[in-house]
């Protein structure tokens, strides 16, 4: 009797710390994730928070490989990247897909973590680029407003590392806040490059121009002088990318902004109006300087081939539309002068395309129709 309440009693024991190592280490493991997490929440900008989940996970986390694949249908997570100054190529664990066809179709509609062995067959698109695959994974879906963003994929090279059917609430956890601060680093970046500047450029950007064109234009009205305004139109830029891709185009626009602006003053003003269409504002400048300034852009650009990837290099040119607003526009607002300043060079610029391109047209030489 009293031996079986003594080895009972050892076996309550035994389990009873079973269950507080369980315990101890489930905390430990929750304090492990809590405090990725609130690193992650600390990080704004988008490079350094992509870092911290490709880089800092692995180590962390006891990891082999970690990718993280993102849709990014219209390159602008990766032109952010770029512009942060990031060589994708060296980073292929950060994978992007412009369709979400591929995770869709993975996840299906239940949309929870994938865990188990890695199949090349069915998982190798989102270890793509990476040399050690692993044995085992954990593959969290990142959702944001019942919208699929991205997957985040954790690779182990110990087969029983992960394994279909276990628990999966911390891994549920990190990925809602992978996913809620990818999107809010995505948002700040955007809201930071929307202000003022041209994202892909770091040119002015059309706000920024229409603000200064109004500026500008008081300026003249109240101190006298005259106001230069060019709209700029790459020739047959479509046909760049046509041929030589989406890249080489987008190539096309830095080298040519950057030619534009060698030929202009300090105080000179140069956004991008759209597209493939540059705008400028030549400060105190009549027709003859306004038309000498436009000719050398011109030139400068059918003279200088821009370089494009691949030590390859391309010839554009460009035609441009010239107007002059002289001060003397009694009764109109500064909007409407704004606008007819612009339109005028817009119909210089189109009479430029229409007889030939990589031409200067001045407004004030167009035959006027009656
Ligand atoms: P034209 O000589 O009459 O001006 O012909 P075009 O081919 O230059 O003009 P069109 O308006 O037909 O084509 C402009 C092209 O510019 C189409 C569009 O895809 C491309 N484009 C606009 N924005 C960007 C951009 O940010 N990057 C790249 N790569 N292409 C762009
Ligand atoms: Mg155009
Ligand atoms: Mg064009």
């Amino acid at each position: 009797m009293d031996n079986d309440l003594y080895s009972e009693n050892q076996q309550l024991r035994r389990q009873l710390r079973a269950f507080v190592s369980q315990a101890r280490s489930n905390e430990q493991k929750m304090r492990r994730f809590q405090e990725q997490e609130l690193q992650l929440i600390r990080l704004s900008s988008l490079v350094q928070l992509i870092n911290t989940i490709i880089y800092d996970y692995r180590t962390a986390f006891g990891l082999d490989t970690v990718t993280l694949t993102l849709i990014d249908p219209s390159y602008e997570i990766q032109h952010i990247m770029e512009d942060e100054g990031v060589v994708l190529e060296d980073h292929p664990e950060l994978i992007f897909t412009a369709t979400g066809d591929e995770l869709d179709a993975f996840y299906g509609v239940s949309g929870g973590p994938r865990l188990g062995p890695y199949q090349p067959e069915v998982h190798g698109f989102l270890f793509a680029g990476v040399k050690h695959k692993p044995a085992s994974m954990a593959l969290m879906p990142l959702i944001r407003y019942d919208e699929l963003i991205g997957s985040l994929n954790l690779g182990s090279s110990k087969p029983e590392r992960f394994v279909e059917g276990s628990a999966t609430d911390f891994l549920q956890r990190l990925s809602a806040v992978v996913a809620i601060c990818l999107e809010n680093a995505a948002n700040h970046e955007r809201l930071k490059r929307v202000g003022l500047t041209d994202f892909l450029t770091g040119i002015n950007n059309r706000r920024f121009f229409d603000q200064r064109l109004s500026e500008e234009l008081m300026r003249t009205q109240r101190q006298g002088g005259s106001l230069g305004c060019l709209l700029l139109d790459i020739d047959n830029f479509k046909g760049v990318n046509d041929t030589y891709g989406h890249r080489a185009g987008d190539q096309v626009l830095k080298g040519i902004s950057a030619l534009v602006r060698q030929q202009l003053r300090g105080p000179d003003v140069l956004a991008r109006f759209g597209g493939e269409e540059f705008s400028v504002l030549l400060i105190d400048s009549d027709a003859s300087v306004a038309q000498e300034i436009a000719e050398r852009i011109r030139s400068a650009i059918a003279e200088h081939p821009v370089q494009v990837e691949n030590e390859q290099v391309l010839r554009v040119t460009v035609s441009i539309g010239v107007a002059v607003f002289g001060g003397d526009a009694p009764g109109q607002g500064l909007l409407e002068l704004g606008e007819c300043l612009i339109d005028q060079a817009d119909q210089a610029l189109y009479q430029a395309k229409n007889s030939g391109k990589n031409k200067v047209v001045y407004f004030g030489d167009m035959a006027q129709s009656p």
